[in-house]
This record gives structure tokens, sequence and C-alpha cells, in this order.
């Protein structure tokens, strides 16, 4: 099911680089259901179903890495400073709960500051920048730190669970994107026979660039790319329709344009048809100020005809996402109906 997918993935960690937990339960659920499965050189996870002869070459990206944290310097009294990976915003910061990774294991902590009764006037109405911020994970000083097992470069990710709020609501830990990953996954399990080779591969280090679908692209070199991954819904207090027009249960986005891919005219009439021919509801969006898997994809050799299949998600790059499971059960069946037809216009 979806859901468990997703929970499972979710609740696994993957700061950029570090995917190898993701990694591992991407590749137990994508082997049932693909005749080739492997890792390239950068830690993409490939999946490959064969097709017939001629029939064009599908590539599915969905990326496994999280934003979080690096262990940067760990001071004299224990506290360990860091380093951001991704987009993070200074002011969700403040007093999370955290994991350290360590060699040695988790280690549970919580990012501190300065305490409010002492600040200064002036200082309570400004943000607390990250450098200005350190992590406690109860060390009594930096020799305890070290043999707790901390080391400079230890990935910290926030400590959140999953969790099924509202009917069908979810809130959870990386859902950008693991919820592209559980649709990839789920897409994959659902496909029957289909013309095309499909490949599907769970990226490594989207968020610091799109760097692992830079790599798989150039090697698997596909006709068509699709990627799987989230998009901000703006359907909360204090945003304009203007600013983010996707909304939570209206079905999966489409994108036409956003800051790094203009969908080929092609892919946008295939998602829309296969969309309207099945009756899965889906918003058309533009104007989207990030990136995904696809922009590197369709820049690959000579070029790849490239879309994007996106769940609004509110609250992204935060430690904690809300999603609606319905979008996401659409952009499944949205993915396999685009997969089913790409023989006819490819
Ligand atoms: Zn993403």
């Amino acid at each position: 099911m979806l859901v468990d997918t997703l929970e499972k993935l979710s609740n696994a960690s993957g700061v950029a680089g570090r995917e190898e937990e993701v990694r591992s339960l991407m590749k137990k659920f994508l082997k049932p259901c693909v005749d080739d499965i492997r890792e390239d050189k950068l830690g993409n996870i490939i999946g490959m179903r064969k097709g017939e002869k001629d029939a064009p070459k599908v590539m599915l990206a969905a990326h496994m890495d999280e934003i979080g944290l690096l262990v940067k310097t760990i001071s004299k009294k224990g506290f360990l400073q860091f380093t951001k990976i991704g987009g993070i915003d200074d002011r969700i910061l403040l007093a999370q709960k955290v994991i350290v990774y360590t060699e040695k294991g988790p280690l549970h902590g919580i990012i501190g500051s300065k305490p409010p009764h002492i600040q200064k006037e002036e200082e309570r109405k400004k943000v607390i920048t990250y450098d200005e911020l350190f992590i406690d994970v109860g060390a009594e000083n930096l020799e305890e730190a070290k043999k707790m097992g901390v080391k400079i470069g230890d990935p910290v990710g926030f400590d959140i669970k999953f969790t099924k709020v509202g009917k069908n609501v979810i809130i959870g830990k990386a859902f950008d994107d693991r919820v592209g990953c559980a649709v990839m996954v789920e897409a994959m399990k659902r496909l029957e026979k289909t013309k095309c080779t499909i490949y599907a591969v769970g990226t490594v280090q989207e968020e610091v660039g799109l760097r692992g679908a830079t790599t798989a692209a150039f090697g698997i070199y596909p006709d068509v790319g699709i990627a799987l991954d989230v998009t901000v819904a703006g359907d909360v207090r204090g945003v304009k329709e203007v600013e983010a027009p996707m909304k939570l249960r209206k079905g999966p986005a489409i994108q036409v344009a956003d800051a790094g891919l203009i969908t080929h005219p092609k892919v946008l009439r295939l998602l829309v048809d296969a969309a309207e021919e099945n009756k899965i509801p889906y918003q058309l969006e533009t104007g989207f100020p990030g990136l995904t898997d696809a922009a590197r994809i369709s820049l690959t050799r000579e070029g790849v005809p490239c879309g994007v299949i996106s769940v609004p998600t509110r609250y992204i790059h935060s430690p904690a996402s809300l999603l609606s499971l319905e979008d996401a059960e659409k952009a499944v069946k949205l993915a396999v109906a685009a997969i089913q037809k790409f023989p006819k216009y490819f």
C-alpha cells in the first residue's frame, strides 16, 4: 500500500549525500517489479523494466535525499555547531529535535540557543541565524561528545515520526521527496505489461543541485523523462492564490514551467491527455520558483523531453510537512496512465 511505503520512506534518514537507508528501502521495494536493479557510481538506484525493442526508454526520477545539517565543529563544552545542507530557513531551526547519525549509531539532540529570558529586547526581535545555534546531545564536553561517536561531517536529520492526522491527511519528515519515491514504487507495482522500457530511478543529492539525476540520465540517456516530486500547496493562511495556486485535495500538479524546465509540449499534452482520459483530477502549475530533477534530465546529451508530476505539499523544506494521501494516490494513477501512453507519443 502507498501509505505503508511512504511511512517507511519518510521515517528513514537520507540527508543529501548520505542516502544509504532510503536507498536500501528503494532497492527492496523496486526489486520485485523490475528485471534489473543496480546502483550507479554516485549512489543512484536504477531499476529497469525491459520493454519491446525500439519502444521508447522512459526515465522516472524521484530523489531520495532530504535537507538536513552536517556537524561542522564540536565546542570544548560538547556542543555541535553545524552547516546546512539544502535550502533551510534559519527561522525553523530553533528548538528542533534532531538526530545526529554517527558511525556508532544515532544520537538524539536538540537545537539550542541563548534562552529568551536572558536575551535583550533587540535580540528577541531578530532571527537567530544557524551559525549562532548549536546542537546539544547531552555531552558534558568535547571528549564525551567524541566518545559518544560524534565526528565532524556527521549528517543530522530532523526527529519527526510519520503521523496520520485528518481524513487521509498525513504529517511527516522529508515528504520532499519520499512521496515521489513512494509514488514511483507504487506505479511500478501496478504497471501491467508495457511496450516502453522503464527506468525507475531513486536519485541522490537533488537538494544540493540535482546531482544524481545528472549522472543517472547521462548513463541511461532516455527518450523521455518524468520527475516525481512535490510542489508548494499554498492553500494556507497568509498566502495569496497568485503566489502559490496549488491546493491540497485537488489532485497532482502537472508542471507547465518552473525555474529549471519548460515542459516539452509533447510531454505536457501526454500528461494532460492521460489525466483527462482516466478522469484523474489535476492542477496545471506555472511559475513555481523551484527546480526538480527534470531540469537536469532535460539537458542530457542532445536533450530529453521532460515533464513533472508533483504532489501538492504544505510546509516543504521544514522539519515536517503535510499532504493528502488522495493526491499521492492520484499521482500514482497519473504516472501509470502516462507510462502506457508513451509509445503513442514518442
Ligand atoms: Zn524535491
